[in-house]
C-alpha cells in the first residue's frame, strides 16, 4: 500500500503586532453567505468574551509592543461590555472595530471620536460591504445591510475617523471595478483607493486542494504577525479560532509561534497572499 505522506508548512510569528480579540465566537444581527463562521441555526448565542480575560491579556502582554487590537466577532459591537473593553484596548494600542456597522449612527460615531480623544491611541474601522449594488450586497449579507454600512461609514467619516472597507469578492468580478464604484459611492468624501481591501472568496466547504498549501508561496499571514484571544484560548487567527488545529495554547505566558499551513482557510490565505483580517499599513499610500 502506498502511503502520502504531505509535510505541512509551517508559519512563524516573526512580529507580534496585532492582538485580535474574540468579543463573541457566534453573536451576529447578520448571517452573511460567505461568513467563515457556522452559526447555529435557529439558536442566537450570547457567549460574550469575559472583561477579566481581556485584562489579564493585556497583563500578561504589557512588555509586548502590540501595535493594533482588533475587536472582532462574530459582530463586536453586541458585546454589552463594549465600551468599556474599548477603552481598556485603547490603553495598550491603537484599536481597530470590525464591524458591519449596524450600529454606527450619528450619536455612536461622536461618542466614538470622544472616547478617542480621551485616549492617546487611536480608533479605525473595518467595515463590511460586499458589493456596490444594494441588491447583490443584500443577497449575500443581510436585507437593510447595504444602507445600514454607507450610514455607518458617513458618520465615521463625518467625525474624522478612518473607516476601512472590507469587500469579499463573493460574485468573483474584476476586483479593479469592484473598487471603483465602490469608490464612487462616496465620491463626495474622497474615501481613496487604498482604503478599499478586497478578499477572493473561498467556499470553508469545499474540498481542500493540498496542492494550494503544498506548493503557492504567500507574501504575509495574519498568523505571522499576531494571535486572536478569545473566552477559550489563544489561536493563530480569527479564522481559525475555535478550531483546535490553530489553537496556540490557554494563555500569553506560553504560547506557539509555530503554526502549521494545513486547513482550508490556510488556503484561502495563501490564495489571496495577503493577510485577512488586519490592515497592512506599510501598503497604503
Ligand atoms: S488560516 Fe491563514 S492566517 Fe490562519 S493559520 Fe492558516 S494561513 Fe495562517
Amino acid at each position: 500500500m502506498n502511503i502520502t505522506i504531505r509535510k505541512s508548512k509551517i508559519a512563524t510569528l516573526k512580529s507580534f503586532d496585532n492582538l485580535f480579540i474574540e468579543m463573541s465566537e457566534k453573536y451576529c444581527n447578520q448571517k452573511c453567505k460567505h461568513c467563515y463562521i457556522d452559526f447555529p441555526e435557529f439558536k442566537k448565542v450570547q457567549d460574550f468574551i469575559e472583561k477579566e480575560i481581556i485584562e489579564n491579556a493585556l497583563s500578561e502582554l504589557k512588555d509586548t509592543d502590540i501595535k493594533y487590537i482588533y475587536l472582532t466577532g462574530a459582530e463586536p459591537m453586541t458585546h454589552p461590555d463594549f465600551n468599556a473593553i474599548l477603552r481598556l484596548c485603547l490603553k495598550k494600542a491603537d484599536v481597530c472595530i470590525c464591524t458591519n456597522g449596524s450600529f454606527i449612527n450619528e450619536k455612536k460615531a461622536r461618542f466614538l471620536k470622544k472616547v478617542e480623544n480621551e485616549s492617546k491611541n487611536e480608533i479605525f474601522f473595518r467595515i463590511s460591504l460586499d458589493h456596490y449594488d444594494e441588491i447583490k450586497n443584500d443577497e449575500v449579507r443581510y436585507r437593510g445591510a447595504y444602507r445600514q454600512a454607507i450610514f455607518a461609514i458617513k458618520h465615521l467619516i463625518k467625525y474624522d475617523f478612518t473607516p476601512f472597507i472590507i469587500v469579499t469578492n463573493f460574485y468573483k468580478e474584476k476586483n479593479e471595478v469592484l473598487k471603483k464604484e465602490i469608490c464612487k459611492l462616496f465620491w463626495e468624501y474622497n474615501i481613496k483607493p487604498s482604503q478599499i481591501l478586497i478578499n477572493n472568496y473561498f467556499d470553508k466547504n469545499s474540498v481542500i486542494n493540498d496542492e494550494t498549501i503544498t506548493t503557492k508561496e504567500w507574501n504575509r499571514l495574519d498568523c505571522e504577525y499576531g494571535r486572536i484571544l478569545t473566552s477559550k484560548g489563544i489561536y493563530a487567527c480569527p479564522f481559525l479560532s475555535g478550531d483546535y488545529r490553530g489553537r496556540c495554547g490557554s494563555n500569553f505566558k506560553d504560547f506557539a509561534h509555530k503554526i502549521p499551513i494545513e486547513t482550508n482557510y490556510c488556503s484561502t490565505c495563501i490564495n489571496n497572499t495577503l493577510e485577512m483580517f488586519s490592515v497592512n499599513f506599510e501598503n497604503m499610500n
